[in-house]
């Protein structure tokens, strides 16, 4: 074949009588052949070639592509890291870049959360398949893929033939991509294809590039994400820190006023906590709080702000909340902290005492507001502990 396209650059040298220049690949080895016309006058007396060996060249010229793509590939996935602070969307942009530079029509992308793999981004499939994905029809697939030390998975025609779930959505190429993170399998990204995929040493290294670069972006997005949620809760109980409940009081101030709604605040002081670390030590003070906490955050609802705001007082902030639905909220969580036995084989029983105030009735700005909460609080101190008081301007009455 390469002697034939020197061949017929020499014949048409002789009938065109102008210079042919040629590529032709031996092998490994690529070379150029210029056939020159050597014209004297006016007669064509023989045919220079001259075969110059331009491999190391072309060699050159393919790394340096396959690099320059490479970092473009790269350049495209991070992008999805700077522009989306939200873990959950960073899948679906990955994914959405991932398609476009492997060319790619179908993927997805499962994280390892608790032991099982989530779906958290699918792309070019059906709904049924969604379905399917959701219910966990692939779990042993990913299982296998996480356990296995191989960089790819690859599944042979006749795998694919025996997943119903995939032949069904007409899926002929299926691969997974471990993502991992030093020997641990955090995620897997699936890209699949409904047409016939030639498999080959280039789509590999990109498949390897894709998958360690997909790892670094997730891991860098969880220490950020992590970093942020440890600035804005409590080490010990796992709630909101108080700086981070004052700066959504002023947003929820905001809020209210320029909406023209109300909303309540909570305060709760456990009563007689200094007995509880005088009889049974600091640390059980220190695991009976967390108990409470998590309930407080069990009882009140997905929009309400619960914070550790005190050593043992808590402050919830309750949007959209009059005081009477305060009360009953209020009431609730006071009766199911009051019914929980403590520190296991003790038994330990705990009361609260609680203040409600409300926006915009008590006070108009976030200090005063704190104020009267304080002042409703001690009042239910003051009337004998284990229950929520009410504050009115004067605070004359409690329930
Ligand atoms: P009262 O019914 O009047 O509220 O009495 P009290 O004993 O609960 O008094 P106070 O509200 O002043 O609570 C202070 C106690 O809370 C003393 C302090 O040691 C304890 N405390 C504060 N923060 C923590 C903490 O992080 N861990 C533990 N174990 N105890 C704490
Ligand atoms: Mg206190
Ligand atoms: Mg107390």
């Amino acid at each position: 074949m390469p002697l034939k396209i020197l061949s017929e650059s020499i014949i048409r040298c002789i009938f065109d009588r102008v210079e042919k220049s040629e590529q032709i690949t031996f092998g490994n080895h690529t070379l150029n052949a210029t056939v020159t016309p050597i014209i004297v006058n006016g007669n064509l007396n023989f045919i220079s070639v001259v075969l110059r060996d331009i491999s190391a060249f072309v060699q050159l010229e393919r790394s340096l592509l396959k690099r320059n793509k490479e970092l473009g590939i790269i350049n495209t996935l991070s992008g999805a890291f700077i522009s989306s602070g939200d873990i959950n969307s960073v899948f679906g942009e990955l994914l959405e870049k991932v398609l476009i530079v492997s060319d790619f029509s179908i993927g997805w992308i499962a994280i390892k959360e608790d032991g099982t793999f989530v779906l958290k981004s699918l792309s070019g499939a059906s709904l049924r398949l969604r379905h399917e994905l959701e219910k966990g029809s692939l779990d042993s697939i990913y299982e296998n893929v996480a356990e296995s030390t191989d960089p790819l998975y690859i599944l042979e025609p006749e795998e694919i033939e025996r997943i119903e779930v995939l032949k069904k959505e007409g899926i002929v190429f299926f691969s997974c991509i471990p993502l991992k993170v030093g020997s641990e399998t955090m995620g897997i990204l699936m890209l699949a294809s409904r047409v016939e995929v030639k498999f080959d040493y280039d789509l590999a290294s990109l498949f390897s590039l894709i998958g360690n670069n997909i790892s670094l972006i997730v891991e860098k997005v969880r220490l950020f994400q992590e970093t942020q949620r440890l600035a804005l809760t409590d080490g010990l109980t796992g709630l909101y820190n108080v700086r981070y409940f004052y700066d959504m009081l002023n947003k929820e101030i905001a809020r209210a006023k320029r909406y023209n709604t109300s909303f309540s605040l909570i305060l709760f002081d456990i009563d007689d906590f200094k007995v509880i670390n005088d009889s049974y030590g600091h640390q059980a003070g220190d695991e009976v709080l967390r108990s409470i906490a998590s309930i407080l955050k069990s009882v009140s609802r997905q929009t309400d702000i619960t914070a550790r705001y005190g050593g043992e007082e808590f402050i919830l902030m309750l949007p959209n909340t009059p005081k009477y639905e305060a009360f009953n909220l209020a009431t609730r969580l006071r009766e199911k902290v009051e019914a929980h036995s403590y520190l296991e084989k003790e038994a330990v029983k705990i009361t609260m005492s609680g203040g409600i105030a409300t926006f915009p009735e008590d006070a108009e700005d976030s200090k005063s507001l704190l104020y009267a909460a304080d002042m409703a609080m001690y009042e239910a101190k003051a009337m004998g502990k284990k229950q929520i008081s009410f504050y009115r301007r004067k605070h004359e009455t409690s329930i």
